[in-house]
């Protein structure tokens, strides 16, 4: 086998790409040529393919790049799963607009009536070298197109001197997203860690919303992202839930749901006041953790709550006792705790344990009889998947967290996995698996914060498959069962 190599056409694309990229095979313009080049470059265990293309689909102008999600020729599809990655790369490094999608090779120009039919098909893209090249071989494969001409543009139209201008100094942008794609292809281990993705908590709220959506229609309000993660989000607002800040942006009686984090009970009041119609999807354990600040504040406690400030739990919980409850962050916050009655301490359910146990035993050590949960506060979910990625974090050497950025149990994620001895990084998707660093990752540990859905972490996976041979292994510390059942308003 040898390394990956990087194809272009023609001499004028392979110079561009050059430029701070890997070196480029010329393989000559057209299938005929592509085809012999490929019986060439048969040993590489890598190819990518890129250069100049024709877009199919009207959203793609002069200028864009194009990434193939699949390679269409004479033969069977070829699938480049390795494409979201490039593509988000592409997208940080160029400040291009990159599209994907399926390409089609042709063995001749398409125009018009012809280039509609192919659009037909799916296919957003075209070429006249990329299939022969990617049906070669077994093995990963990228293509990049920088886009030309257009249906309402077309080749040998006097647009194509700026289409071709644009699209060149396009291609002279994307040798060192080339270079880094090349440099991660190589067999891997990916060590999975179980359990990861959605807890009891998030599935309950997810449903909460559907089932909201089924029973009363479009528009539902949510207040607040009803969990922290953006496909979650986007995917409820593409299917009709409004999501908004404050409960002043609702209209009067509408449906309206609490997200998973819980509210303070002003917020509460403020829904009776406004006649909302609200279903409540805050998770039972953060009620749980509620309900204890309310019981601790009722008895005359001084309630310090270990946590991050404007977290929406941390804000909900400090609003069922405003004026006995105080937020802990350091031990500085500890030293300052009035001790003018008895303490008592509760804690955000998705910190991580070694965090929340530091500033416990802070607590108790100036409080000697100051109650508390403990680490019970940290819900089932958080504990197990820590533990998780502590064990892969052991083997690995890089772990990917999938979630988004404002996902708290998922930056926990990071730091566990950091303490357990493996650089981790935080990834909302797979356009975010970062080529850079996978080139001396041969051990990768995946795992997913609660909130961000299996799916997400399944593309992740499969992006990690498409850059060279890869033995999936679990590393499972537990099973769940939890289950949480529906509040009545949307019960079956
Ligand atoms: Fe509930 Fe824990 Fe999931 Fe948060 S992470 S929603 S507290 S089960």
């Amino acid at each position: 086998m040898t390394r990956p190599v990087v194809c272009a056409a023609l001499g004028l694309e392979a110079r561009a790409l050059a430029h701070a990229g890997p070196p480029v095979v010329r393989t000559g313009a057209g299938p005929a040529r592509a085809r012999r080049a490929a019986a060439r470059l048969r040993d590489a265990d890598g190819l990518a393919v890129a250069g100049f293309g024709g877009a199919l689909d009207g959203r793609l102008r002069p200028g864009d790049l194009f990434v193939a999600t699949e390679v269409r020729g004479a033969g069977p599809p070829v699938p480049c799963p390795s494409a979201e990655p490039l593509a988000g790369l592409l997208e940080r490094t160029t400040g291009a607009t990159v599209h994907r999608g399926p390409l089609v090779t042709t063995d001749h120009v398409v125009t018009g009536r012809e280039r509609a039919e192919l659009a037909a098909t799916g296919a957003m893209a075209v070429d006249m070298e990329s299939a022969p090249l990617a049906a070669a071989g077994d093995r990963p494969v990228a293509v990049v197109r920088a886009i030309v001409d257009t249906p309402d543009r077309p080749l040998l139209s006097p647009a194509t001197l700026t289409g071709g201008a644009a699209a060149l100094r396009r291609l002279r942008t994307i040798g060192p997203a080339l270079r880094a794609w090349a440099d991660a292809i190589g067999p891997r281990r990916i060590l999975l860690a179980s359990p990861r993705s959605f807890c009891a908590g998030v599935e309950r709220a997810i449903e909460i919303v559907e089932r909201a959506l089924e029973m009363h229609g479009p528009p539902v309000y949510v207040r607040k992202q009803i969990v922290h993660n953006t496909h979650v989000v986007n995917d409820l607002a593409r299917r009709g839930a409004v999501f908004v800040d404050e409960l002043d942006e609702v209209p009067p009686g509408a449906v309206t749901v609490f997200s998973a984090h819980g509210v303070a009970p002003a917020v509460r009041d403020e829904a009776g006041r406004l006649g909302l119609r609200v279903i409540d999807a805050t998770c039972p354990l953060v009620a749980k953790v509620h309900a204890e600040a309310r019981r601790y504040a009722a008895r005359g406690d001084l309630v310090a709550l270990i946590g991050h400030a404007g977290h929406e739990e941390v804000e909900g919980t400090l609003g069922e006792a405003p004026e006995s409850t105080v937020l802990v962050q350091t031990p500085a916050d500890v030293a300052a705790l009035p001790a003018d009655r008895p303490v008592a301490y509760l804690t955000q359910t998705t910190l991580a344990a070694d965090e929340a146990d530091a500033l416990a035993a802070e607590i108790t050590r100036r409080f000697p009889d100051a109650r508390g949960p403990h680490t019970d506060d940290i819900c089932y979910a958080t504990t197990n998947r820590q533990r998780a990625v502590a064990r892969v974090a052991r083997e690995a050497d890089l772990v990917l967290v999938v979630g988004s950025a404002n996902s708290s149990n998922s930056r926990r994620l990071v730091e566990v996995a950091e303490q357990a001895g493996a650089p981790a990084l935080l990834i909302d998707g797979p356009a975010d698996v970062p080529l850079g660093r996978l080139r001396d990752a041969r051990a990768v540990g995946v795992t997913a914060g609660a909130s961000a859905p299996p799916a997400v972490l399944d593309a992740v996976v499969a992006a990690l498959r498409g850059l060279g041979p890869a033995d999936l292994v679990e590393r499972e510390v537990t099973v769940e069962t939890t289950e949480f059942t529906l509040p009545k308003e949307v019960r079956p």
